[in-house]
């Protein structure tokens, strides 16, 4: 069953079931008022009748009596040892007719020649002290035919509230499915298609089903966005891998024409091959990286970056020699120790690759962030080209690049890195004087307002 018809189902016959009990409480509350208000003047009118019989012992001053108080449309007799004494009817309908009453009630409802009867018993004292009972009955067809008008106002009434009840359920169903339909429909055509088609949002309604759309369309945005970054990815690798390949493949067709008889020709080769080789696989692995940072969770814990700094200036002075001058001022910060190493390791890479000089590793606490700078004396970059540094594969000179056996994907890592500690980089640069790369870590795990 469609969900449209489910909503539209349940919520009628709910409804209906709502309402139907509605009448019945109604009804019987009704009737049981009426029956009940019946009785107590039927009730009262034979006690007040039992009190005149008690000032008389005259059986035709008795009979008087009844004559007076016999209900219009029913009956009153004296019931003396078990058999009936006196007796007064307006009705032909109650010859032989005998009440019977359920056990403790004080009145009773039955048929006589099919019409309904209400009957009480009173049993009272004569004057002379002898024991009797009052019967009195009286017809209930005044009150049945009411009790029939209400049953059929009610039942009208149902029928007519359903009318509305069915249009609004139709309505409400509709209000629902709509949206869900649509958004099924766009998915349905997104599979077909390989589209990223988002759909058309009316209102900026508050409630859930707008909230899906809006959820929809942002999760559709991403994937798009995702996929596009994919391509560009993966066109930018294909593109970068297909240089260092065509340059190995011409070296070794060249070995295979010629041989290995020229000795220059061959160790010209052989050096080519492995360096192409070595930037090959420092691409791969700067790639890899890049998909392993958004794989990897981060795992944020109180740093103390004098000590890292300190740390990481000592590892690498092994490695480079004495080349690097740290200066820190003490804090701690929330963050992932090791990819803020990696980050900064990016930058200390580029500094000992494009420049000779001493490299500067300054950390200053500012108010909302420890500003990290890595400083360096080297060839600078042009101003117009700074703002693309960060981009993956850009490189600021190709001829430099081959020097240093860079990928153009160091920074782009650095900016994901920075991106997932909730940190900022940035970078500026003269030419012929340095750069200066800058790394703004929040002292919490959230960030700043920078
Ligand atoms: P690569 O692996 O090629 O160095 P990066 O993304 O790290 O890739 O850097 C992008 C470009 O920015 C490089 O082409 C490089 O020329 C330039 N660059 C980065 N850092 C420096 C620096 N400290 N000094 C001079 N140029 C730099």
């Amino acid at each position: 069953m469609k969900l449209r018809t489910k909503i539209h189902t349940y919520t009628t016959a709910l409804m209906l079931l709502m309402l139907v009990c509605t009448d019945l409480a109604v009804y019987y509350v009704y009737e049981k008022m009426t029956y009940d208000r019946e009785a107590s003047h039927v009730i009262k009118r034979g006690e007040d009748l039992i009190t005149l019989l008690q000032g008389t012992d005259s059986r035709e001053e008795a009979t008087e009596m009844l004559r007076a108080y016999v209900p219009a449309d029913g009956a009153v007799s004296i019931v003396q040892q078990g058999k009936k004494s006196l007796k007064v009817q307006t009705t032909s309908d109650l010859e032989g007719f005998k009440p019977t009453f359920e056990h403790g009630a004080s009145y009773a409802i039955n048929r006589a020649d099919d019409k309904p009867f209400m009957s009480t018993n009173t049993p009272f004292i004569w004057k002379n002290g002898d024991i009797a009972e009052l019967h009195i009955s009286q017809s209930l067809e005044e009150t049945e035919r009411n009790l029939y008008m209400l049953r059929l106002v009610l039942t009208i009434v149902t029928v007519l509230a359903m009318l509305p009840i069915l249009l609004s359920n139709m309505a409400l169903s509709r209000v629902i499915t709509q949206p869900i339909e649509r958004l099924i429909a766009t998915m349905r055509r997104n599979k077909r298609s390989g589209e990223f088609e988002t759909i058309p949002l009316a209102s900026k309604g508050k409630d859930e089903l707008s909230e899906m759309g809006r959820t929809f369309n942002g999760m559709i945005g991403q994937i798009e966005e995702n996929y596009r970054k994919q391509e560009q990815f993966l066109s930018n690798a294909s593109h970068e891998l297909r240089t260092p390949l065509t340059i190995i493949e011409s070296y070794a067709s060249l070995l295979k024409r010629r041989g290995t008889s020229n000795a220059d020709i061959t160790k010209e080769a052989v050096e080519a091959i492995a360096s192409e080789s070595k930037r090959m696989k420092a691409m791969m692995e700067q790639m890899l990286a890049l998909a392993k940072n958004t794989e990897q969770a981060v795992v944020f814990n109180r740093v103390n970056i004098k000590s890292m700094l300190e740390e990481m200036a000592e590892q690498l002075t092994q490695v480079y020699g004495e080349r690097y001058v740290v200066q820190a001022e003490t804090s701690i910060c929330v963050t992932d120790e090791a990819k803020l190493k990696q980050l900064l390791f990016i930058f200390l890479d580029n500094a000992r690759r494009y420049s000779d000089d001493v490299i500067e590793l300054t950390a200053r606490c500012e108010s909302q962030y420890v500003h990290i700078m890595v400083r360096d004396y080297g060839e600078g970059i042009p101003k117009e080209m700074l703002a693309r540094v960060f981009e993956r594969f850009y490189r600021v000179s190709e001829d430099r690049n081959r020097q240093s056996g860079g990928t153009g994907l160091g920074l782009a890592i650095a900016k994901e890195l920075a991106e997932r500690l909730h940190a900022k980089i940035d970078i500026d640069s003269t030419v012929g004087q340095g750069t200066t790369l800058h790394c703004y870590v929040p002292y919490e795990r959230e960030g700043f307002d920078a």
